[in-house]
């Protein structure tokens, strides 16, 4: 098929190379031309504006940061809207504000597309590895026609509801997420206080109901004191303000995540937002003096 993919940041970069490599023709678009160079590289093709990649497009993916950033490349001058033909599938799979969501699948409704808004959970290990987990809102026509091409960026593809429904999933997916790691954090610095070696702690726990994908993929970078991103702090704060602000929205109160949400805030006033979200562990650190 003929795929726009625009967003190649550090999951689209790969996700788009998972779509050349099982056939498609990926003509990709990212602000500056060194992520379009990459895409290029690993057999797409660089387009030099979101009109050019777009035209004649069956399917536009998005992989974009924030609300603000779908958005102005979905519905602004000279974006996606303006350019795209009709009946196209447009999968926004950037984690996004659920009503933004909803605004933007009316809106590319309205302009004769098939929207659909599909999340992933499983980071950039996930996303090079084509295993993401990727919750999808939209009419099941539409999950159903998008579905191969899902199958390759992700392991797990599931329908979960109406349009808005894959972001609303996705914030529950982002509590669980920035709790668990402040709990590993809390956790290896509680052990590393009392003087136990860490590796076999993990071990053991890892085996437990402690256990978790967390505590899997994240504590050898956390005992390691690597904090490359992966997924930024600045881009969890993003995700906490989503699930803060909606569950407010549905009248739900969320003590513990609104806490994490209160960290979050903290490492990235400390300067810690472009690093990995793995980085709470400085944060304890910090609290406890150590
Ligand atoms: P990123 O910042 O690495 O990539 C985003 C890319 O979009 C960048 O290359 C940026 O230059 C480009 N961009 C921004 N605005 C643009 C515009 N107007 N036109 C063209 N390009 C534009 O972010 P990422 O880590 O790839 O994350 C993308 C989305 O996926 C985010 O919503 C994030 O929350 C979500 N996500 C990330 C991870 C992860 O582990 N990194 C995991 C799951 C979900």
């Amino acid at each position: 098929m003929r795929i726009a993919f625009i967003g190649l940041g550090i999951m689209g970069l790969p996700m788009a190379g998972n779509l050349v490599r099982a056939g498609h023709d990926v003509v990709g678009y990212n602000r500056g031309a060194a992520r379009r160079a990459s895409l290029a590289e690993a057999g797409g093709t660089a387009a030099g504006s979101i009109a050019e990649a777009v035209r004649g497009a069956e399917v536009i993916v998005t992989m974009l940061p924030d609300s603000p950033d779908v958005t102005s490349v979905v519905l602004g001058e000279d974006g996606v809207l303006a350019s795209a033909g009709g009946g196209a599938l447009l999968i926004d799979m950037s984690t996004i504000a659920p009503a933004t969501a909803r605004t933007v699948a009316e809106r590319a409704t309205e302009a004769g597309l098939r929207p659909l808004d599909a999340p992933v959970s499983g980071g950039e290990r996930g996303a090079i590895d084509g295993t993401l987990s990727i919750m999808v809102g939209g009419e099941r026509a539409d999950v159903e026609a998008a579905r191969p091409l899902l199958e390759v960026l992700g392991a797990t593809v599931v329908h979960v509801g109406p349009a808005g429904s894959g972001q609303t999933v996705k914030a529950a997916n982002q509590l669980i997420v920035a709790g668990t790691i402040e709990l590993v954090a809390e956790a290896l610095t509680f052990l590393d206080a009392h003087g136990v070696e860490s590796g076999p702690a993990v071990e053991v726990l890892a085996g437990g109901l402690a256990g978790s994908a967390v505590l899997d993929r994240k504590a050898a970078g956390m005992l390691a004191r690597e904090f490359a991103p992966g997924f930024r702090i600045d881009l969890h704060h993003k995700d906490l303000g989503i699930v803060v602000d909606s569950a407010r929205a549905a009248g739900v109160v969320i003590p513990l995540g609104a806490v994490v949400a209160q960290l979050m805030a903290a490492a990235r006033a400390q300067g810690d937002g472009d690093l990995d979200h793995s980085a709470l562990l400085l944060g304890v650190q910090r609290l406890s003096g150590r």
